[in-house]
């Protein structure tokens, strides 16, 4: 097995969105203060865009949200609605314009579109609007989006008809929020793949965002989540809800609970550190052992840690300390950072571990590098016993709908058994948590578990996924394409046109 300790060892969410009606708010700061709250889901770039009645205005860079926008630039951008977008990208390069909100004008209307997700077919879409003399930027997805947006709106004279038929055309999974001069769009995908969720500010202003921590960031009360399909409008005539694309087949991304998603977040209602929890629970009853404590690794291994220890009476106890001022852009891959490897973001607690017998809970292995490190730095600290359990399943299939897996043979567990990972990382005993088990501690149903167990919820064209696959490894139950999806954009014109008149 290769090892390089500076490989990226965990999976990584590519985006947040936020967007803000509030006409008699500081809706740029506001909308500030909901991108730090969804910091943890990118940290590449960040931006904002504002529309002020007669206009757009943006300003976007690469960096953090404190480092991005200073008090001049936010008190510049007054207005009435605005969005906002943390990125962690891979659908495009790490560049200013890959940067969102991505703005596109519509004649001469400015729109600002900001993306959360992957969506699976814009090759092709992209290769028809630029027959269509479409120019584009970036190479991002995003903007593909934004373009067929823009392209069906000039058809139709109608942005919401635009959006409609975009999302028609569009495949994989997505939660956007878009804005114009006078008006809040958001949209989400028709399997509800990527999170997005709505909230009231005071009386009647609205607030939306990829997890309820933003909502509670900035004052706003939980509505509910946006339904799958759905697209919602807020103007001054209030709020529109309106089905854009018929839901399929709900399929939220799960690991949404078991990683992405801050625990003091809300999934349809469900807490995400109480789901966390129960993940240790179930972890615990399927792998018992006996053990003078039980850790988890810091953040997201420490509710299903609880859980675990709860579960069989065991000490719960903190082994390892979290540096959190290490942000992930400042670690670059040199020789000297990648010696350092795993220190530079933890800690073993010596007192704690030594001449003990350890449970060390994590929420996955991806690469196994990461654990391997933490079982040796805990072995240097004179831990006695170290018994590793992790509260996923193994990783062993990409994902095509946001979030930044790679290809399958850098997934540990797609190429070695729980035995063999279990003697790279160093440890006495390693479990992981069924596919079944998972889903009975996240009560809500309806997931996507495909990274697990290669059950695509949507259909992937080949030429997008077969680098991907180890030999031997063809996904199984792909759905067909929807009808639409596959359309040319003339075609789809001329039928939406025929449908509406029929
Ligand atoms: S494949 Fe995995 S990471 Fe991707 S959406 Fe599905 S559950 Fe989430």
């Amino acid at each position: 097995m290769g090892e390089n300790p500076n490989d990226m060892d965990h999976l990584y969410e590519e985006c947040g969105v936020f967007g803000i009606w509030g006409p008699n708010r500081d809706v740029a700061r506001l909308t500030a203060f909901g991108l730090r709250a969804l910091q943890h889901r990118g940290q590449e770039s960040a931006g904002i865009a504002v529309g002020n009645g007669e206009t757009v205005l943006v300003r976007k860079d690469l960096g953090l949200v404190d480092s991005v926008f200073t008090d001049a630039d936010l008190a510049a951008m007054r207005g009435k609605v605005a969005i906002g977008h943390v990125r962690y990208g891979t659908a495009g390069a790490k560049s200013w314009e890959s940067a969102q909100p991505h703005l596109s004008t519509i004649g001469t209307t400015i729109i600002a579109l900001a993306h959360n997700g992957t969506l699976v077919n814009t090759d092709e879409l992209r290769r028809e609007l630029i027959e269509r003399n479409v120019f584009f930027r970036s190479n991002t997805d995003s903007e593909v989006a934004a373009q067929l947006v823009g392209y069906f709106t000039t058809q139709m004279h109608h942005l919401r008809e635009g959006i409609r038929c975009a999302m028609r055309m569009i495949d994989g999974g997505y939660a956007i929020v878009l804005l114009r001069e006078n008006a809040l769009y958001a949209f989400r995908d028709p399997n509800g793949i990527r999170p997005l969720v709505l909230g009231l500010l005071g009386h009647d202003d609205y607030v939306v965002a990829s997890e309820t921590c933003a909502l509670d960031m900035v004052g706003a009360k939980y509505l509910r989540d946006i339904a799958p399909g759905e697209i919602v409008r807020i103007s001054d005539d209030g709020l529109i809800s309106e089905k854009g694309v018929k839901p399929r087949q709900q399929a939220r991304c799960i690991f949404e609970d078991v990683y992405f998603s801050r625990p003091d977040s809300y999934v349809d209602g469900s807490s995400i550190y109480s789901m966390r929890y129960e993940m240790g629970r179930q972890l615990a009853r399927e792998a018992p052992v006996a053990a003078d404590m039980v850790f988890g690794v810091p953040d997201s291994g420490l509710p299903p840690a609880e859980g675990y220890a709860h579960e069989l009476g065991l000490p719960y106890g903190e082994g390892l300390i979290k540096n959190r001022y290490i942000a992930r852009t400042f670690i670059q891959p040199t020789q000297e950072l990648r010696q350092l490897g795993v220190h530079l973001k933890l800690n073993a607690l010596r007192d704690n571990v030594a001449g003990k017998r350890l449970v060390m809970v994590d929420d996955s292995i991806v690469r196994g590098t990461t654990s391997k490190q933490i079982v040796k730095m805990l072995r240097e600290a004179e831990a006695k016993e170290i018994h590793v359990r992790i509260a996923a399943p193994e990783v062993k299939w990409p994902c095509f709908y946001g979030i930044d897996t790679g290809t399958q043979d850098q997934l540990i567990s797609a190429r070695y058994s729980e035995e063999q990972v279990c003697k790279y990382i160093g440890a006495d005993s390693l479990h992981f948590l069924s596919v079944k088990g998972l889903v009975h501690a996240c009560p809500k149903g309806g997931y996507c578990t495909a990274c697990f167990t290669g059950d695509y919820p949507v259909s992937i064209p080949d030429d997008f996924s077969s680098e991907r696959f180890l030999t031997g490894y063809r996904p199984h139950n792909l759905t067909k394409p929807p009808r639409g999806a596959r359309m040319q954009i003339a075609d789809f014109v001329h039928e939406y046109h025929e449908e509406d008149n029929a």
